[in-house]
């Protein structure tokens, strides 16, 4: 056994530290085992990642204190990707390992909650009270049992139960209780469908590539209600038969209950979730009925790719093209890339779904990385919803004034009132609307912090910044000239509400935004309003495109399409086309056929055709064929060198500098465009500019970069961030 352990602390350092093994810890110490170490004389925790016989300290070396807990709380796999992950996305190894583990696992902030319970040892013909004799009744009719439970039940104090204790009638002992996330615990377990055609060639698919001997992607490209959550609860009902575990992501875990309860539904207790609501203490115990692999079922955001689950077989994601999937800070890591790389290393199968798959996912089948298979029809033959794009431009020149609903929008929500059936409307904006301005002397309310202008949020009466929050009393007149009369425009969800209001007073009308949600049950609360009829439009941001699944909803409209088409960026096409394909997806799911009204000032744009005619086809291979031309991805990788800092001057120099050394050193297949400002050039009161690079392959980027990081020096209050693979180039 060797000698020396290396090991990774909570200290940003990028760095190993050698430390001697005691004997007597030599066989219980593994890869992945949390330690104490003495630390610059301090107590510390870090994980064994490795182990040696020599250290170039080796006379210097101090001990490991102890180990923490009786078998390592990441697995050696783990560990390994992990690495990975430091590497490919330029991060500090010690936040690749951070994010492995909740941090109320890696702190051990919280235990077990424990409590008291009391057992029957043997019945006893000896003459006892009467409520002892009803309490040992009641142990022998319900089994062991909480005391506290007891004492309600009999209203009683301890000590009956202390004297039982005493007689050894009975014994006490403390449990474990379980702080449980689910708040219904009844749900009626399902059966497993009679899966249709294209469902059933899917899961053959599937277990074919779950035999194979190494690990293997399928891309289930699959229309909005053609079934594939059915197909996932297959293939992992399959794996769970073979004795091993599976993982299933979901992009926002909060927003898509009805997922989560269908996967309880038909694995019971075998389902852990594990998602940024739950508190500290669920949170624990969810975990650890993973470690202990009570649970061997886990759906979660993207960190629970990282659960200890037994024997991986198959790793999901469901909605893959979703850039939630990526973690905006360090490891910036894409949830979709680890997990392929996570089936690598475990050696397990990956499955891939959405109904708008990424061109990256795409372009992987296209050279034969990915398995395809699809599934072009909704269940039972349900017709996709009618959608239709509105020409706004047109419109307008129709009825003579610019209009928020179009005649056509509006005549649907009319009629759809009258049929009692439901209508969701999507605005991609929230607040009342984005831009204020006096019309006397044209001021506008920038943000302190941000070099945005602040929106209008009318229930608030606020002016609030979108990007660091920051927040202000609205003035009742202009602040510079005191004129009262300020132009609005640019209208958010705030502004439909109040339009709808006056368009159909008798309506029952919710709006559902990030606003409107601030409270923790209010997402269930709107939900369950929805489900059981009592809302009849539900207004609201992109938290309502996602995983609805309501039979009466026969109307979804789109106040503006465009929205998300004319930001700076290449993917804005394929997100409008994402992100109307999904909003779209929630018309028509019962037996009455669904209409999707598209409102647009640019009705031909390849994306919003797509969206319309449903065909993928040409969309995707126009904007393959212009990505490649412009060696955007997924032709080539792109990372982005982003420095900040609260003085402008400085940012420059530093950005200036950190691209003459790297153009020095950059190998000539890599192209580096010239430092530029950040398209908001300034957040949270810091300066931003950026270095974008791109190549075939991110190390011959990510290799000079680390260089530069290792030994170029700069300013203290200078921030760098490397964004390899950036979802984002604002
Ligand atoms: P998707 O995930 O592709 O949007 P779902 O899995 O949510 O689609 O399926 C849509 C609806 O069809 C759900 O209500 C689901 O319960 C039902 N469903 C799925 N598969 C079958 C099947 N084979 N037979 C009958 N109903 C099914
Ligand atoms: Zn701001």
């Amino acid at each position: 056994m060797p000698k020396i352990a290396k090991i990774v602390t909570e200290v940003s350092l990028n760095q190993e530290f050698d430390y001697k093994i005691p004997q007597a810890m030599r066989n219980e110490l593994k890869i992945g085992s949390q330690v104490n170490i003495p630390f610059n004389n301090r107590d510390i925790k870090g994980f064994v990642v490795g182990f040696s016989n020599f250290s170039k300290f080796e006379n210097n070396l101090k001990s490991i204190t102890d180990i923490i807990g009786d078998k390592p709380l990441i697995p050696h796999s783990v560990i390994n990707l992990a690495y990975w992950m430091s590497d490919y996305y330029c991060s500090p190894i010690e936040n690749a390992i951070k994010t492995l583990l909740p941090s109320v696992i890696r702190k051990k902030s919280t235990q077990y909650k424990k409590q008291f319970s009391a057992t029957l040892l043997a019945d006893t013909k000896e003459n006892i009270t009467s409520l002892q004799r009803k309490i040992v009744n009641y142990l022998k009719k319900n089994g062991s049992s909480l005391i506290i439970d007891i004492q309600k039940k009999f209203n009683c104090s301890i000590s009956p139960i202390k004297t039982l204790a005493k007689n050894e009638v009975i014994t006490i002992e403390e449990v474990k209780i379980r702080r449980n996330p689910f708040c219904n615990t009844d749900l009626v377990p399902t059966q497993p469908f009679q899966l249709n055609n294209e469902q059933q060639n899917a899961l053959k698919k599937i277990k074919e590539n779950l035999e194979k001997i190494t690990s293997s992607v399928t891309l289930l490209h699959g229309v909005t209600g053609s079934g594939k959550t059915e197909v996932y609860l297959q293939s992992i009902d399959h794996v769970i038969k073979k004795n091993q575990g599976a993982i299933m992501l979901v992009p926002e875990i909060a927003l898509t209950p009805q997922t989560v309860n269908r996967f309880r539904a038909r694995f019971g207790e075998i389902v852990s979730v594990l998602h940024s609501s739950l508190s500290e203490g669920e949170r624990h115990d969810e975990w650890h009925r993973i470690f202990d692999g009570s649970a061997k079922i886990v759906v979660g955001a993207r960190s629970a790719l990282f659960s200890p689950i037994k024997n991986l077989g198959l790793i999901i994601l469901d909605e893959e093209h979703e850039p939630t999937y990526k973690q905006e800070e360090s490891p910036r890591y894409h949830a979709r890339d680890v997990a392929v790389m996570r089936g690598k290393i475990d050696n397990c199968a990956v499955l891939l779904g959405s109904a708008t798959p990424s061109l990256e996912s795409i372009q992987n089948v296209n050279c034969g990385k990915y398995d395809i298979v699809k599934m072009n029809n909704r269940i039972d033959s349900k017709k996709m919803p009618l959608i239709r794009t509105i020409d706004m431009a047109r419109e307008i020149e129709e009825i003579g004034h610019p209009s928020l609903f179009s005649r056509e929008l509006i005549n649907a929500i009319y009629d759809r009132l009258n049929k009692n059936e439901q209508v969701i409307l999507f605005l991609n904006r929230r607040g009342f609307s984005s831009s204020v301005m006096c019309e006397k002397c044209g001021y506008v309310n920038e943000c302190n912090s941000c070099s945005v202008t602040k929106h209008y949020h009318k229930t608030f009466n606020k002016f609030i910044c979108h990007i660091c929050g920051e927040e202000e009393e609205f003035p009742n007149k202009c602040p510079q000239c005191g004129d009262p009369a300020f132009k609005f425009s640019g209208s958010g969800t705030e502004k439909i509400e109040e339009t709808l209001l006056k368009l159909c007073p008798n309506a029952k009308i919710e709006r559902m935004d990030s606003d409107s949600m601030r409270k923790k049950d209010s997402y269930e609360k709107v939900f369950s309003k929805f489900k059981t009829g009592k809302i009849d439009i539900l207004i609201g941001t992109q938290m309502i495109a996602k995983g609805l699944d309501f039979p009466n909803v026969t109307l979804v409209g789109v106040l503006n399409a465009d929205l998300s088409l004319y930001v700076p960026d290449f993917r804005a096409g394929e997100r409008t086309l994402q992100l109307l394909t999904q909003v779209s997806g929630r018309a028509g799911r019962g037996n009455i056929l669904g209409e999707v009204l598209i409102q647009t000032y640019t009705p031909h744009h390849p994306a919003i055709e797509a969206s319309r005619t449903l065909n993928l086809k040409g969309f995707i291979s126009q904007d393959l064929k212009f990505r490649e031309e412009m060696n955007y991805p997924p032709f080539s990788h792109i990372v982005l060198v982003n420095i900040s800092g609260p003085k402008e001057d400085i940012v420059v120099n530093c950005i200036n500098s950190f691209y003459n050394e790297l153009s020095k050193i950059i190998p000539k297949e890599v192209k580096i465009l010239k430092p530029l400002p950040a398209s908001i050039l300034k957040i949270r009161g810091l300066f931003r500019y950026q270095i974008l690079l791109s190549s075939k392959y991110t190390a011959k980027i990510t290799k000079p970069v680390k260089y530069i990081l290792e030994n170029a020096k700069f300013p203290k209050e200078i921030k760098i961030i490397i964004d390899v693979d950036a979802l984002t180039l604002s």
